[in-house]
């Protein structure tokens, strides 16, 4: 058998006729940037987000980056964040000039650990940046208390956790602004490179939208100097189909999870642990493997797909290595690159699939 890591084609040729009459439309327009299928796409993201504002930009980079230069961030200034993540976090604080300064996180759920947040808090720190990785919100509770105690804004990184839940409340409305990226491997994938910005914040979504065109309210007048942020229509098209369909692949990635769950129970597999606090959407099904380079080789020759997120901590990475970090320094975060192992959890999988694919690990880590 073969299962793939992701397959998207499965999930498209459900909705191919629906998908490409939309396309058709866009294209008989000829209205490609931004637009009214940007605005109703925005207002449904809202919606489901339970935010005031939506603001679609091109990608959850760009997300990120088009926030940090609306909280005018620049030079001088410290953002804190897990150095156990996709580049973009940190890149985005460098890239609006500022400096990343690493916690470490939680060994149990790879999310920053908000003990350590405090002694890393300086004069210079003017936001705090936790990721929702994996599909499973950062322990948001004590990082907003000490947010609030500081008077920080809190970004959330939320690109792999669109829709998941914090005591009942979603991504990106657990913070002062949420980041969503519509990567084609997240929960919500666009056709491409898309992503938003969603807030409760009335100033700063209208400072959102501008920053995203160049720092203009009116065209070819501008405020300040912003980027080329903005939401192609044919991907916003996209994404409102998908989005009426988002809810229902969580609960197939939960469902998977389950399973897995069950099948791994009692191995050397360290499985996924989720907070009470949380309502996980499962982007990525995370296990911690004895070998773990070994087993990725054995489950390729059965046919499974597997990958590695992330090989290298942030702290690590040569464009840093100006931080002055090392080796040691975070040793949760060096500790989960070293054993973390990502298995096929799409909502298509079939459960014959998933048993293989837990058969395959278990026989791999004996
Ligand atoms: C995917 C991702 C991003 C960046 O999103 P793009 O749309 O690929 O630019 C940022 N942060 C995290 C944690 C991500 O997983």
């Amino acid at each position: 058998m073969k299962v793939k890591l992701l397959d998207l084609q499965g999930q498209y040729r459900t909705m191919r006729d629906e998908i490409r009459a939309v396309l058709d439309e866009v294209c008989d327009n000829q209205d490609f940037i931004l637009g009214p299928r940007v605005e109703r796409f925005e207002k449904h993201l809202a919606e489901y987000c339970g935010t005031k504002h939506a603001i679609g930009v091109s990608s959850g980079t760009d997300a990120l980056l088009c926030t940090l230069m609306a909280l005018d961030i620049k030079a001088g200034d410290e953002v804190i964040c897990p150095p156990f993540t996709f580049f973009a976090t940190a890149g985005c604080i460098v890239r609006a000039g500022a400096k990343p300064v690493f916690v470490d996180i939680d060994p149990r759920t790879f999310n920053i650990d908000p003990g350590g947040i405090g002694k890393a808090i300086t004069k210079n720190t003017k936001a705090i940046m936790p990721v929702h990785l994996f599909g499973q919100c950062a322990d948001m509770d004590p990082i907003n208390a000490l947010a609030c105690q500081y008077g920080l804004p809190v970004i959330e990184d939320a690109a792999q956790a669109i829709g998941a839940k914090y005591n009942g409340k979603r991504a990106c409305n657990l913070g002062f602004a949420g980041c969503l990226s519509f990567y084609p491997t997240k929960n919500l994938g666009a056709f491409g490179d898309a992503g938003a910005i969603c807030t409760n914040d009335d100033d700063f979504a209208v400072k959102c939208r501008k920053m995203r065109v160049h720092g203009s309210g009116h065209t070819y007048y501008h405020d300040f100097v912003g980027g080329m942020f903005r939401l192609s229509a044919l991907q916003a098209a996209v994404l409102e189909i998908k989005l009426r369909h988002l809810e229902g692949w969580h609960e197939a990635r939960r469902k998977n999870a389950a399973l897995y769950a069950e099948l791994l129970a009692g191995s050397k597999v360290t499985i996924p642990y989720i907070q009470p606090e949380n309502w996980s959407v499962y982007n990525q099904y995370c296990v911690l493997v004895p070998n773990r380079d070994q087993v990725k080789a054995k489950l390729a020759e059965k046919g499974v797909g597997a990958a590695i997120y992330y090989p290298l901590s942030l702290h690590m990475q040569t464009c840093f290595a100006n931080l002055g970090c090392k080796e040691g320094d975070f040793p949760a975060s060096e500790e989960a690159c070293k054993h973390i192992l990502a298995l096929p959890i799409y909502p298509e999988l079939r459960e014959e699939e998933i048993r293989y694919a837990a058969a395959s690990l278990l026989e791999a880590v004996a």
